[in-house]
C-alpha cells in the first residue's frame, strides 16, 4: 500500500466546462458563495441518458450554471434522473428545481430524504426553538442563542422544496453505458450518505465522505445534540484503510485522487488529535470551550454552526469511550474528565 494520496492529473474544469473523468463519468464544478467556494457536480452516460449526480443550492447564483452545463449534455441525450447523494443543502438545494426543468425523477436514500423532508417542514419558530435549545445547551450565552433564534429555518433558505423522490434501496446499482455502479450508504458526515462504487473499474464516488484536502464536518444534529455521529465516521473510515490504491476517489470537493486508504488514515488521525486536544484541557467543558480550543479564531455565524456541533461530536465520542462524563447544569452540558 501506498501511504499517500495522488491527485489525478487532471485541471478542474472552468465555469461551464465539462470534463470526462471516466467513460461513463462526466465532472463539472459550480461556485459556492461559502468559505467552501465550490462544489464538484457529475454527470454518469446511461444508454437512456444522463443521471445527474448532485445539484448545487437552491440559490439565484445556482440557477445561472447550470443551462451552461444542461444544453451540453442534452445536446447528446436527455436527463433521466437526479442522484442526491445527501441532504446538506449544496447537494439538495436545487434538486427539486432541477426536476422542474428536465422532468426528471430524483433518486436518494431514505434516510437523507427524511431528513431533508423534515428539515424543510419545520416552521421559522420550530427551528428556532430547536436551534436555540441545542446552542444554550452548547453554552453559547444569550447573544449566541438569540442569533440563532433569529435565523428561523434556515435550511429553508437555501433548499427548494421536493417533488414526489423515488427511493434508493441499498444493494440497488445504476447501470450505465460502461460500468454497473453500486450504491453505498455510510453516517457520519451525514445520516445515510449515498456513495457510488464501480467495483469492475475501482471507481468511488464518495461525495462529501472520502475528501482529498479538508476534513468533512462531523457534526451533531441539533435536534440530537448527544449523538455520537464521531463513532459512525471512525467506523467508515476503518472500512475504507482497507481500499486498493487503483482506486480513483471522486469527492464533492476538490479533486479526485488515488490513495482513499492513507487518506482515511489520515482523517483518522485528524480527529484523534482533536478528542486529545479536549482531554488534554484538563478541566470541565461546554461545547462553546471545546468549539473556542479546537477553532481559534473569528466564526461567522454559518461557522458557528458546523464549528459548536463538531466539537460537540467530539465530546460526545469522548462519552461512548468512557474519557469524559457529561452532566446538564442550568441547561448546559459540562464534560468533565473521568
Ligand atoms: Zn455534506
Amino acid at each position: 500500500m501506498s501511504n499517500d494520496m495522488i491527485p489525478l492529473d487532471v485541471v478542474a474544469p472552468q465555469e461551464g466546462q465539462i470534463k470526462q473523468l471516466a467513460d461513463d463519468l462526466f465532472w463539472f464544478r459550480f461556485t459556492l458563495p461559502f468559505r467552501l467556494n465550490h462544489i464538484n457536480l457529475f454527470a454518469l452516460e446511461t444508454t437512456a441518458g444522463w443521471l445527474l449526480l448532485d445539484c448545487g443550492l437552491n440559490a439565484e447564483s445556482n440557477a445561472a450554471q447550470w443551462p451552461a452545463i444542461l444544453a451540453k449534455l442534452q445536446a447528446k441525450k436527455p436527463i433521466i434522473g437526479i442522484i442526491v447523494s445527501h441532504h446538506h443543502a449544496d447537494h439538495v438545494g436545487y434538486a427539486g428545481a432541477l426536476a422542474g426543468i428536465t422532468g426528471a425523477p430524483i433518486f436518494m436514500g431514505e434516510r437523507e430524504y427524511e431528513e431533508t423532508a423534515l428539515l424543510l417542514g419545520y416552521s421559522d419558530k420550530e427551528a428556532a426553538d430547536i436551534g436555540g435549545s441545542a446552542y444554550a445547551n452548547f453554552g453559547l450565552g444569550d447573544i449566541g442563542v438569540g442569533r440563532r433564534r433569529d435565523r428561523g429555518n434556515y435550511f429553508r433558505t437555501l433548499v427548494g422544496d421536493l417533488p414526489e423522490v423515488q427511493i434508493v434501496e441499498p444493494g440497488h446499482s445504476f447501470q450505465t453505458a460502461a460500468g454497473v455502479w453500486e450504491v453505498r450508504f455510510d453516517a457520519g458526515h451525514s445520516p445515510g450518505h449515498m456513495g457510488l462504487m464501480d467495483h469492475a473499474r475501482h471507481l468511488y464516488i464518495g461525495f462529501d465522505f472520502l475528501l482529498p484536502r479538508i476534513s468533512p464536518n462531523i457534526s451533531v444534529a441539533l435536534r440530537e445534540p448527544d449523538h455520537d455521529v464521531l463513532a459512525d465516521y471512525f467506523a467508515y473510515l476503518e472500512e475504507m484503510r482497507g481500499l486498493e490504491d487503483d482506486w480513483l476517489i471522486i469527492p464533492g470537493h476538490d479533486w479526485p485522487f488515488y490513495g482513499g486508504a492513507p487518506r482515511a488514515s489520515k482523517l483518522i488521525a485528524h480527529h484523534e488529535h482533536r478528542l486529545e486536544q479536549l482531554l488534554n484541557a484538563g478541566g470541565p467543558l461546554t461545547t462553546n470551550d471545546a468549539m473556542a480550543l479546537l477553532f481559534p479564531f473569528e466564526l461567522t455565524d454559518h461557522e458557528i454552526y458546523f464549528a459548536s456541533c463538531e466539537a460537540r461530536a467530539h465530546l460526545n465520542h469522548l462519552v461512548t469511550l468512557n474519557k469524559m462524563t457529561r452532566l446538564t447544569k442550568d441547561d448546559i452540558a459540562i464534560f468533565a474528565p473521568m
